[in-house]
This record gives C-alpha cells, structure tokens and sequence, in this order.
C-alpha cells in the first residue's frame, strides 16, 4: 500500500490534538492542510517530473474523455478567475455551470475567463444548463448562455432538475437537440437529475438518444439495488454519467444533541487522517471506485478545496473494505438525517404536490453547503399558496412511507423557519 508524508507522521496526531486543532481552525481548516500535504506527497512520489493532473475517464459512448473531477460552478465565480486558472492547470477541466447559478455570474464568471484564455476554452468540457423543457425557451436559454460563456458552443446542455423523464423529455425535446447539434451550437445532450433520480436513469437510458446525465450520486445511494439497476442501464445504453452531491452530508445542525454518529464521525476522521486523507477526500474516492462514473462534480470555493480533491483524484490510496464498512455504518446511522431524494414515495402520500423533497435538498444547500441565498432563491420560486402550507401541515403518511426514516415535519419546519428568517434579514 503506498505509505504517504502524512501517513509517515501518523503517530504524532492523537484524537486530543484532533480536538485542539478542529476546535481552534474548525474541520474545513485541517481537512484542506490535509489536502494540500497529500497533494504534495503524491507530488514528491510520483517519477514523472512533469506537472501531476487529474486523471480522465471515457463520457459514455460520445469518444470524449473527461477529468474525472469536475469544476462545479454553482458559486459566485465573479472574482475567482485565478482559482478556475490554477483549475485548468491542475487538469479539472470538466465545469459545470448553469443558467440559474449565482444569479447568471457563474456564467459570466466563465466566459470572462475564456475571453482573457482562449486557448484554455478548446481545453475545457464545458456544460451549462436550463431549467426549461419548452424549446422555445430552451433555444433563448441556450443564445444566453452561449452570450455569457463567450463561446460559440456548449459541450454538453443539460435540462437542468429532471424529475420525470416521461413528462419532461421527449419527441420534442429530442428534435430541438437534434437541431442544437447540427447548427453546431452544442455537441452532447442530456439532462440533470436529483430526485427520483434511479427512474430518470432508467427512463433516460430508454430513450436511446440521451448522451450524458447528471446524478444525485454517493456513498449512501451507490449500494441500493435500484441505482445500481439504474446505472448498469446507463451504461448499456452509452450514457456518460456525472455524480454531484457526492458528500451528502445530513443534517448535522437538526442531531447536534445526539451522539452516537459524533462517534462514527469521530472514527472515520481518525481512521482518513491515519491513511493520509480526510472523510470528504474518502467519499470523493468511494464515488470514483465505480468505473461507469465519468466524473464527480463538486463545488470547490477556494484554492485549498481545489487542492484537496485533486490530491484524492490524483492519489493512488485505495479505500479497503473496512474504510468502505465504516462509510456505510456512518450512513445507516446517519439516515434519517439524508434525504435520498425517492420523492415519489412521501410527496405520492400526501395531497397537493408538496415539494418535499426540494424543500429538504433546499435546507441541504442552507445548512450543510451554507449556501443560504441559492437555498432560499429556490425555497421562494414555490407558489406561495405552497409554501404557506409547508409548515404545520400532516406529513404523517409520507413520514411512514420515507425509507430513510426522516422526520419530515420538523425538517420542513425548521426549513420554513430559516428561510423565512433569512428573506426577512
Ligand atoms: S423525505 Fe424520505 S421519502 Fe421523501 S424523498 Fe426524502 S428520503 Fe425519500
């Protein structure tokens, strides 16, 4: 097993300096440090002297090879352009943008980049999203999109939010991309999807023209049956396959007072640390064990996150099955703090199309990303007659049907709470 620079000084790093250190700079500060010394590491071990970037791996059946880390650009880029600089540098020339993010700067943020490095944009496999299905509104989308990207082309359009495919893609659909690619004005189609997302997959790889899908995809949704169903289909059908929300985190904030997950917690930080990586490097790297994964979308804010997930992808560590026994405990222990996204269970149980799982995925941004204004955005764009009815309504029947065992009437509550607190400032 390759023995790394942290793993060397492993002794030195006890559970009460764990404490001290996360206590004084917080996880995110000694989790990127982390980052950063294996990058080094890999760095020093590696006999090839050129620079050391991120591996790629085949998009399905397009003949496009893609880093299988991808910039994930849901974040205010506006003065980050030497962060998506040292991005292309260290080979993460994968970004995902959409029309939506950041209020349209993400997009912005972009194209300003490939007006000042143009060479860089023949480099990058670029996608970009829209939340319409209407193909009117899809082909302004698109011409607004390629305005701000500065580029006459977009790699890979996605309808961005799929949640059913028979409703949402069709004939229609199919011939507006068709018409999209031999104008030259996008080279691959598809669409994202992060609730119900097992059936998209299926639907998807049923119709037969979808070239890549976007998926709700981690260490906790991996094992279930019907994503593995779900993703086999994929892959016959020659979909390329992006994985976001690979953390997944729960709702830590909501369980603070209960500790036995503080202890698995605990337990996989030790155990990372003691491999030389961190719990968040881990879960990347058990997302890239699956090979039918093209790459992993993440939203890397700064340089020490940039570093730290291109040292995973990069790093040669391999999880064992204890790394992989642990993840999967903290997990099932962890359950009902995660919501896995199976809306048509618990929003089938209860009158009214209430977006439950959206509203839970919402708070997610709030509390878990900290990305409280693209969180209460989204939480505003349901009808208020809806919202006004999200908290003290009887979510008592899809609490009984969620597989993950969620309290879903407090959740929404304490969702309605923050948000409305938030918009009010
Ligand atoms: S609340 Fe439960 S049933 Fe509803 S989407 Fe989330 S995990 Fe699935």
């Amino acid at each position: 097993m390759e023995e790394s620079g942290i793993s060397k000084g492993k002794k030195a790093f006890s559970r009460r300096d764990f404490f001290k250190i996360t206590g004084a700079a917080g996880l995110g500060s000694i989790f990127a440090t982390m980052g950063n010394l294996a990058a080094a590491s890999d760095k020093s071990d590696s006999k090839n002297s050129g620079p050391v970037t991120v591996p790629t791996r085949p998009f399905g059946k397009t003949g496009v090879n893609v880093s299988i880390l991808a910039f994930g650009g849901s974040q205010n880029l506006e003065s980050k352009q030497r962060l998506l600089r040292q991005a292309v540098k260290m080979g993460v020339t994968y970004w995902d943008t959409a029309r939506t993010y950041a209020g349209g700067t993400s997009e912005e943020a972009m194209g300003k980049y490939f007006d000042r490095y143009p060479d860089d944009r023949k480099k990058i496999f670029l996608v970009t999203k829209t939340p319409s299905s209407d193909p009117d509104r899809m082909t302004r989308h698109l011409e607004t999109s390629l305005k701000r990207l500065k580029t006459s082309h977009i790699d890979l359009f996605f309808i961005h939010r799929v949640s059913d495919v028979r409703d949402e893609v069709n004939r229609t659909t199919k011939a507006w991309a068709e018409r999209a690619k031999e104008k030259g004005k996008i080279r691959f189609f598809g669409f994202s999807t992060h609730k119900n997302m097992e059936e998209c997959l299926l639907e998807g790889a049923k119709l037969g023209w979808i070239d890549g899908i976007m998926t709700s995809y981690n260490y906790r949704l991996m094992h279930k049956d019907s994503m593995k169903r779900a993703v086999d289909a994929c892959v016959e059908a020659g979909i390329g396959l992006t994985a976001m929300k690979t953390q997944a985190g729960f709702f830590a904030s909501f369980y603070a007072n209960i500790g036995k997950e503080n202890e698995t917690v605990l337990k996989l930080t030790e155990r990372f640390m003691e491999k030389g990586f961190t719990p968040e490097q881990a879960k990347l790297k058990a997302v890239w064990e699956n090979p039918h994964i093209a790459s992993v979308c993440s939203e890397m804010s700064n340089m020490t996150m940039l570093q730290a997930n291109v040292a995973a992808a990069i790093g040669k560590t391999k999880l064992s099955f204890q790394d992989k026994r642990l993840l999967e405990q903290y997990a099932r222990e962890t359950a009902s703090g995660y919501c896995a996204g199976c809306a048509n269970l618990c929003e089938s149980a209860v009158e009214g199309n209430i977006p439950i799982s959206d509203v839970l995925r919402y708070l997610m941004y709030y509390d878990n990303y900290g990305n409280h204004e693209q969180a209460v955005r989204l939480f505003n764009e349901i009808p208020s007659i809806t919202r006004r009815r999200l908290a003290g309504f009887d979510y008592s029947k899809a609490e009984h049907l969620c597989p993950q065992k969620m309290p879903i009437a407090k959740l929404m509550g304490k969702a309605v709470e923050k948000f409305t607190k938030y918009a009010m400032g």
